[in-house]
Formats: C-alpha cells, sequence, structure tokens
C-alpha cells in the first residue's frame, strides 16, 4: 500500500508510527517541519477521565492507557511522568494570604489551590515535541519517510484517490490521510470535508533550573483589568515550566511559520506567571509563542473516511485534546485502513460525515 500523511503534528506522527507497526511504509509531507505548530507548543497534559460522559471517552480512556504503554516500551525519554493535578484561584489585585496551607510549594501566598482534580492514578504528561519527534523517528526507523514540502491538492480518479500534489508535483497514492490541524481546512478545497477551525492560545517556557515536583495546576485567575483567565501550569521534568492561557480568535495565516502571539498578550502572560509564583517572577522564559488548536464545527474530533472518495482519509479536529488522543487516534486509523474496521475506539461519533461539508468558496485565511 501506498499511504501518504498530510502534516506531521503529533496526529499525523502517530498514524505513521501505527502504520509502520503493520508493515505500511508511508510518505508524510510537512510544510514546516516535525511538531512546529500545536503539537510542540502544547501543554502535553493527559488525563483519563476528563473525557467521562462526552463520546470522546472511549478514545481518550485508551489513549490515556496507550501513552504509558507507548512509554513504558521505548528506550527514548519525552518525558514520560505521571503527575498530581490541583485547582484553584487567584486574582492580581487581592494581596489576601491564605491561611490554610497550600498543597502546592512553588506559588505564592495568594493563590488559593483548593481542589485535586487528579492523581498519579489518572492524569499524566509529556513533552509533546518530543512525544511527536520520537513518534515520527521510530516511524522512519521502520521505512516511513518525511518529505518538506506543501500539500497543494488531492488527486482523484473514478471515485478514488490517485495521489497528492506537493508544490505541484504528483505523490501517487492509494491512502491519502489529512492530518494538518487546522490547516486541514485547505482540504475542503479538494474533497467533501467539513470546516476545521483554528483557536488560538499563548503560551511561555520558563526554565527554572532546579527539578519541579510534577504537579499540574489549573486556575482561575483574576486580572487587574477584571478579565477572567484559565491559566495552566505544567513542571516539566527537564527543569521547565510550561503556562498557556489567553486565547483569541484572530484568524489562521495560511503558512504554520506565520503564527506570532497577539500584540500584549505575552506580556499579560508574564504578568500573571509574576502574581501566581514567585518562582516564576525570577526566572528565565525560554520560549514565548502562540499556536492553533483544531476544532471541528460540534466540537468533536473527524476522524474516519472522507464520505465519496475512497482511500481518503482525515484525522483532525482534536481541540485541547490532541496530544491525549494521538496514539489511539493513529491506532485506529491504520485499522481502518488496513482492516476497514477498529478494534478498540469505535469511530463512529467522529465521522466527518456527520457534518455539512464546508463550501471552498467561504475558505478565509489571516495574512501571511
Ligand atoms: C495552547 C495550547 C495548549 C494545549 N495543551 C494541550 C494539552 O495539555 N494536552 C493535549 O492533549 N492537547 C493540548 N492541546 C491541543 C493539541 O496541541 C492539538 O490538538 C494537537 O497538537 C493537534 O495536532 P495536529 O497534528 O492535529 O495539528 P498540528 O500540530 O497543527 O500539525 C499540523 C501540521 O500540518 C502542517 N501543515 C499545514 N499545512 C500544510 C500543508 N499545506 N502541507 C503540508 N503540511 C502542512 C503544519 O506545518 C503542522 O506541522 C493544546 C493546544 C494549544 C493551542
Amino acid at each position: 500500500m501506498r499511504a501518504v500523511i498530510c502534516g506531521a503534528g503529533v496526529i499525523g506522527a502517530s498514524i505513521a508510527y501505527f502504520l509502520t507497526r503493520r508493515g505500511v511504509k508511508p510518505i508524510i509531507v510537512e510544510r514546516t517541519g516535525i511538531a512546529c505548530a500545536a503539537s510542540g507548543k502544547s501543554g502535553g497534559f493527559l488525563a483519563r477521565h476528563w473525557c467521562d460522559g462526552t463520546p470522546s471517552q472511549q478514545l481518550a480512556r485508551h489513549s490515556f492507557d496507550l501513552h504509558a504503554q507507548l512509554a513504558g516500551d521505548s528506550r527514548e525519554d519525552w518525558g514520560y511522568r505521571r503527575v498530581t493535578t490541583y485547582g484553584g484561584s487567584g486574582s492580581a489585585r487581592t494581596q489576601t494570604r491564605h491561611t490554610s496551607q497550600n498543597p502546592i510549594g512553588w506559588v505564592s501566598a495568594q493563590i488559593d489551590v483548593g481542589q485535586q482534580l487528579g492523581s498519579t492514578e489518572d492524569t499524566a504528561q509529556v513533552h509533546p515535541a518530543l512525544f511527536t519527534t520520537a513518534m515520527m523517528r521510530a516511524a522512519q526507523s521502520q521505512g516511513a519517510e518525511l518529505r518538506i514540502g506543501t500539500v497543494t491538492g488531492v488527486k482523484q480518479a473514478a471515485g478514488r484517490v490517485s495521489g497528492v500534489e506537493v508544490d505541484g508535483a504528483l505523490i501517487e497514492a492509494d491512502a491519502v490521510i489529512i492530518a494538518m490541524g487546522p490547516w486541514s481546512i485547505l482540504a475542503a478545497a479538494w474533497l467533501r470535508l467539513p470546516a476545521v477551525y483554528g483557536l488560538k492560545g499563548h503560551s511561555l517556557v520558563f526554565e527554572t533550573g532546579a527539578a519541579i515536583p510534577p504537579e499540574a495546576l489549573f486556575l482561575e485567575f483574576h486580572e487587574a483589568g477584571g478579565a477572567v483567565q484559565s491559566p495552566e501550569f505544567f513542571p516539566r521534568p527537564d527543569g521547565t515550566i510550561y503556562v498557556c492561557a489567553i486565547s483569541s480568535d484572530n484568524p489562521l495565516p495560511i503558512h504554520p511559520a506565520a503564527v506570532t502571539p497577539d500584540p500584549g498578550a505575552i506580556e499579560r502572560l508574564e504578568r500573571i506567571c509574576a502574581a501566581v509564583s514567585p518562582a516564576l517572577a525570577s526566572a528565565d522564559i525560554v520560549a514565548r509563542q502562540a499556536c492553533f488548536r483544531p476544532i471541528a464545527r460540534d466540537g468533536l474530533p473527524l476522524i474516519g473516511r472522507v464520505p465519496g472518495v475512497t482511500g481518503a482519509y482525515i484525522a483532525t479536529g482534536h481541540s485541547v485534546w490532541g496530544i491525549l488522543n494521538a496514539p489511539a487516534t493513529g491506532e485506529a486509523m491504520a485499522e481502518l485502513i488496513l482492516d476497514r474496521a477498529t478494534r478498540r475506539v469505535d469511530l463512529a461519533p467522529f465521522d466527518p460525515g456527520r457534518l455539512k461539508p464546508l463550501d471552498p468558496a467561504r475558505l478565509r485565511f489571516g495574512a501571511a
């Protein structure tokens, strides 16, 4: 089988990994670089039960377990570890010192960490760029080929895919998988696909030096101007802390390398971090960045066959859970492509055919 995967984010890399485990040697076409977008700039937080009661429950639970298996089976280290997860609140305005002892030692006294949201039984983390790169490296060691280039079209003949157009040249294929994150919306011009949107988020990575305990923190934080933010803090085993917050609906640029933070967003996030933790107020910042979560109209991923064209598939729209759900998505896609059915995860809730296809005339992008 000649399979071409479009996009080398965590979803494309995981599909490549599971296809190569089944003996297929896919070509992965990536415009900019492995994990250059959300897959390299996300938190990498994993929770086994936080999708319970939604159509993603089975996908998330199985994927959480697969993360543990993959980390256990590999000699590579991508920062996988179990974490204890807390929730709390704080404000830039109040200088109230909480009398009760915070369970977390690295936050300031004005932060009230009142709730434990998860334990080492059911919450964990990875370094997402390292995880994505490791999946891709493992696939490449089994014959997958990474090509840097821009996918510009999907070709079909007699109701079947025949190949992918990359910078105007054709790569022949029997199976084509669209995994371009929010840029999967481009594929609506080539195939009958629903819209995929991009929701922008900002993040910082602090170099704190000393190892920080494996404690993830989700806060409700009131900024001085009155706005309420929901910053998330993920200390990593490499002596850094990743923090994200401040979403915006600024448009997706057509080139992944053109994504930059909104004016003022990074400064706001730096102020929040300085108020939350003295360890962050004095730490060097090693990354100031923004990225886009891919989201379908109903908030559920699009994973499955593209209606009407044999051999065309899509896997995107994972929103805030793309790192968590990548292994189960990769495994399910490999099963769907090779066995025509999935074993562990029912993909019916994620069928791309459930949503109306986008009219290509409505495609819109931001500058660059
Ligand atoms: C701030 C933030 C924090 C997050 N935190 C978490 C978290 O803690 N846990 C979690 O599970 N998820 C988290 N997520 C969500 C997760 O990061 C995403 O769901 C996931 O990374 C999406 O992966 P992807 O492979 O679908 O897309 P992407 O990572 O966007 O990859 C798409 C790839 O396609 C390439 N591409 C684009 N156009 C073309 C083209 N024409 N030709 C070839 N290649 C192309 C791009 O260059 C890119 O490499 C977070 C997201 C954000 C924004």
